[in-house]
């Protein structure tokens, strides 16, 4: 299939082949024509995937071909979870409008609010904004929202999650008459407050989910190592920033401390190295992402601030250096890497603490992974085994009065004792105290945690 089989309007049509797009990804074949016949959809994509083409095309087709509902309201609203993505989707909206008659502003939380004031003022066509900033706006009536055309929410399920669901809500309301089509994107679909949102907003919505984010990325090499500690881990990063073909790197940290910390031991080494940490204002991280976006580090350290959607094709390698705690975010940390068709690897870290999310990363992606190891970096860290489904069943199904009773058999203490053990071989043995199963049940994920 070819971009000329949509039958875009011409000048659209020449836009996209001067930007040099000629096949549609899998997203924009199914989402280009359902949004253009009007439909509301609902859509999920896997990261990388060409997503925002998927709507931006036949967003501009609506504007071109059809007469403004009104004509001092914005006619295409983009919502974005974060500042980042939304610069990121208004500089691809730019390459578009830039040569037509469309204005398009961004408005993003943490920047000078009267200065979007006078913005707003001018009318534009297109608002690409995070829902925070634009509700404020809305509210204190710096623009209307009754000729909207066309809202589209991306990643509806991040927006969801950071609590966004009442400014949604508002501009949903502001918007709400028969004219306005709506286009929902999000990483999952399996997503219950995303579902219940659909059903509130969308209108008889066409259902896309293409490799949805459970599905291996296929571009991308994981590659998992077990790892005792912090130094250990440190040991593994300088080996693999040594020795492997990187273009650019972005390592994933849990803490900002840890952010701080790495940043400051790889720059000792020579590494050309930035940090992305949440203390950062709006406009340091916005300079940040614009440096290190034009290769002006090789290294991006950074907590999950930068796992969606950035579009960084020069990424060759994404390291977790902690699992993340959330398991959807693995997929979009390494989709940061095997951008648009070319490939990356990505390594992942994985002590005892770092244990129960890679058990659910692989539950999430329905894959069992192994472990490569390092020549002389070998972890002791074996992993943890599951724990004996037996006694926990038994625990749960006894009384108070049974379970008093139990303390005092030891016979039935050695038992658990030997459970505990087999969960983490960590110092369970240790306690020689008599505790219920529930405890040391209890203890033992702490310890091994
Ligand atoms: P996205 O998933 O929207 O973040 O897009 C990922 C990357 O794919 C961006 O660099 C786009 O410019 C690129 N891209 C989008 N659509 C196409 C296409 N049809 N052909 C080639 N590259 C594309």
């Amino acid at each position: 299939m070819q971009f000329t089989d949509f039958g875009l309007d011409s000048r659209l049509m020449s836009m996209v082949e001067h930007l040099g797009f000629t096949e549609p990804t899998e997203i924009q074949q199914h989402a280009i024509p359902a949004a253009m016949a009007g439909h509301d959809l609902i859509a999920s994509s896997k990261t990388g995937s060409g997503k925002t083409l998927a709507f931006i095309i036949p967003a501009m087709e609506r504007l071109i071909r059809n007469r403004a509902l009104s004509k001092r309201d914005p006619r295409v609203l983009i919502l974005m979870p974060t500042r980042e993505l939304a610069k990121q989707v208004f500089t691809q909206l730019r390459l578009f409008t830039s040569g037509s008659q469309f204005k398009a502003v961004l408005i993003l939380g943490g920047e000078n609010f009267n200065d979007q004031v006078k913005t707003l003022e001018k009318d534009p066509h297109f608002i690409v904004a995070t829902p925070g900033r634009l509700a404020d706006h809305l509210s204190q009536g710096h623009f209307y929202l009754k000729g909207l055309e066309l809202l589209i929410l991306d990643e509806a399920d991040r927006m969801l999650d950071l609590g966004f669901s009442k400014q949604l809500k508002q501009i949903n309301d502001a918007a709400d008459h028969r004219k306005r089509q709506t286009l929902m994107f999000s990483a999952t679909l399996d997503h219950a407050q995303v579902n219940e949102f659909a059903l509130a907003l969308l209108k008889k919505p066409k259902r896309i989910a293409i490799g949805s984010a459970h599905t291996e990325h296929k571009d991308i090499t994981k590659r998992f190592y077990l790892c005792d500690n912090l130094d250990h881990k440190q040991d593994l990063l300088e080996h693999f920033l040594k020795t492997e073909k990187y273009q650019q790197v972005i390592i994933f940290t849990a803490t900002r401390s840890d952010t701080d910390r790495l940043s400051k031991l790889l720059t000792e080494q020579g590494l050309s190295t930035v940090a992305l940490s949440g203390e950062l204002n709006q406009g340091q991280r916005n300079q940040i992402m614009d440096g290190f976006s034009k290769g002006q580090q090789k290294i991006l350290i950074t907590t999950d601030l930068a796992s969606r959607g950035l579009d960084l094709v020069n990424v060759s390698h994404v390291f977790n250096f902690d699992m993340p705690k959330h398991t959807e975010e693995f997929v979009h940390r390494i989709g940061r890497t095997g951008r648009a068709g070319s490939t990356g690897d990505a390594i992942s870290f994985v002590g005892p603490k770092d244990w129960i999310s890679f058990k659910n990363v692989e539950g999430f992606l329905q894959q069992t992974f192994n472990f490569d190891v390092v020549d002389g970096l070998k972890a002791e860290f074996k992993g943890i085994k599951p724990k004996k489904p037996k006694g926990a069943v038994k625990a749960k199904s006894l009384s108070k009065a049974n379970d008093k009773a139990k303390r005092v058999q030891p016979k039935k203490v050695v038992k658990r004792v030997f459970v505990a053990q087999d969960v983490g071989e960590l110092p369970v043995l240790r306690k020689k105290s008599v505790l219920p199963v529930s405890e040391i049940d209890n203890n033992s994920e702490t310890e091994t945690d």
